[in-house]
């Protein structure tokens, strides 16, 4: 008989995948993709405003307004 506390799910509250075995992580593959995908999108993010900033600054035109 298996024990019910061993299984483990994923931690997302909205997917709760069962995961394997043996599985390092919390979260379940699919959600771990999701994340690093999000990670990669904030990145991307924060590098666009940077260089909005930048074309502001260079463009002579630096609003402290906010
Ligand atoms: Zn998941």
């Amino acid at each position: 008989m298996k024990n019910d506390s061993e299984i483990r799910v994923c931690k997302n509250k909205k997917c709760k995948k069962i995961l394997p075995e043996g599985y390092k992580h919390r979260y379940c593959e699919a959600c771990r993709n999701k994340h690093a995908q999000i990670a990669k999108n904030v990145v991307k993010g924060a590098t666009a405003f940077a260089g909005v900033a930048v074309l502001v600054i260079s463009g002579g035109k630096i609003d402290l307004k906010k």
